[in-house]
């Protein structure tokens, strides 16, 4: 069974080549939200002509959802000819602006040299494809399965997923009884399973002050020199205790295995606006700072707030006129699936019958849609696993291998025949 499974992945290549290229033809840029619904139906059409039922689900009010801008999700299923587990695959159709330096049109889905090349080729089109070929494949070669399986393209992972795959959630797509199994096809290189990802808060910090006269900054009381002073204490304190907290989560590039802070922003006093004038003479009685802590499964998100509310009380307490507030902007808890659980061993499986070695286990730097999957519809039987190298997202030139794209899509037929049946065939 494995021996057809894999012969009919191979023999869909110029398929999987096309789709690539098509999917990649809609410029699906977040922001704004470009062409959503015209890739949503491309896919809903291809698989609704393959026996699935198709359904398009709106995120009507999350965030960007405009009558211009749609955030329009499709979610295709299609039953087994008996009860059993639900397979999901679950990619983002959006993807980030081309930006400067591509010496190809990044929406033409130029195939060239065994790659196919253009925005979101890599992050994640390629892996959609590779995924609905799996299936594809799959179904042609075992049309006798018991269970479901599940393929949805979904919006906005790129701006949180608000739109996408935590509406869907939201709205039971990613729960229990409906679906068991949920593979997320994102580039993370294909011989290695993405088990999860660390935590994100996001927070904005503001020191007050009080306007006077530039001339006379004694008067007043500058927010900004406040600000240094939260920045000096964080250097001094925060930086280092954040690079000893060290995790054992299996964190890819190794330098994220530990706590990290990254200060996205800071705004005081007057904005830009002023130009091509010049600013006016005050002494900027506001000063706004944007945090992006990223924490560990070891780490409880009360004292990733604490250690920073710690640092901004004791400068009240210790320098005149200190005042803040803090604002919570975004949250996400970590998460990682267990090594044990049926949709890693099943995936392990397939790595190991077309690569003919253990999978790399990994965890995400950053985060990525089974967060939703997780808090939302808490299902916890879920990875990242997909073609494309990590590296190569959102850069110029973006470009997906076809052989790599083959492989991925050979491991998910297999791991996706495990889980239907539970039992190797
Ligand atoms: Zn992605």
């Amino acid at each position: 069974m494995r021996d057809k499974i894999l012969k009919s992945v191979e023999s869909l290549e110029q398929s999987l080549i096309d789709l690539t290229s098509d999917l990649i033809r809609f410029p699906t840029i977040n922001p704004p939200g470009e062409a959503y619904t015209p890739c949503a139906e491309f896919i809903g059409e291809r698989l609704r002509k393959r026996g699935f039922s198709v359904e398009f689900a709106r995120g009507e009010g999350t965030p960007g959802d405009t009558d211009r801008y749609p955030r329009t999700n499709v979610v295709a299923r299609i039953e087994g000819n008996r009860p059993g587990a639900c397979v999901h695959f679950n990619s983002h159709i959006d993807v980030v602006e081309a930006g400067e330096g591509w010496t190809l049109d990044p929406f033409a889905g130029i195939v060239k040299d065994g790659r196919v090349y253009g925005r979101g080729a890599c992050d994640m089109k390629g892996g959609l494809a590779a995924s609905i070929i799996a299936v594809e494949a799959y179904l042609e070669a075992c049309p006798d399965f018991p269970g479901a399986i599940e393929i949805s393209g979904t919006v906005d992972e790129e701006s949180g997923g608000f739109g996408g795959v935590a509406y869907l959630a939201s709205k039971g797509y990613f729960s229990k009884p409906r679906v068991d199994h949920v593979i997320i096809p994102e580039p993370l290189n294909k011989d290695r399973i993405c088990l999860g990802h660390r935590g994100v808060w996001w927070a904005e910090i503001e020191t007050k002050g009080e306007i006077a006269h530039g001339s006379m900054p004694f008067l007043g009381d500058c927010a900004v020199r406040h600000m240094g002073t939260v920045l000096e204490a964080f250097e001094r304190d925060l930086f280092p205790a954040l690079d000893r907290k060290q995790t054992t989560m299996p964190v890819v590039p190794e330098g994220a295995r530990r706590s990290t802070l990254n200060l996205n922003s800071i705004h005081g006093g007057q904005t830009d606006d002023f130009r091509p004038g010049l600013p006016s003479p005050n002494v900027p009685d506001w000063c706004r700072l944007t945090i992006d802590r990223r924490f560990l499964l070891e780490e409880k998100i009360e004292d990733v707030k604490g250690e920073v509310v710690e640092i901004l009380d004791r400068l009240k307490r210790e320098r005149s006129k200190f005042d803040y507030e803090i604002r919570d902007v975004m949250e996400v808890r970590p998460t990682m699936t267990e090594r044990d659980a049926p949709v890693v061993t099943a995936v392990a499986e397939g790595i190991r019958a077309i690569f003919d070695r253990e999978p790399d286990y990994v965890i995400s730097p950053g985060t990525y849609d089974q967060k939703h999957v997780a808090r939302i519809g808490h299902l916890f039987d879920c990875i990242a696993y997909g073609p494309g190298i990590l590296d190569l997202a959102h850069r110029p030139d973006e470009w997906v291998g076809i052989q790599d794209m083959i492989q991925s899509a050979q491991v998910m037929a297999i791991g996706l025949d495990l889980l239907l049946h539970g039992t190797a065939r």
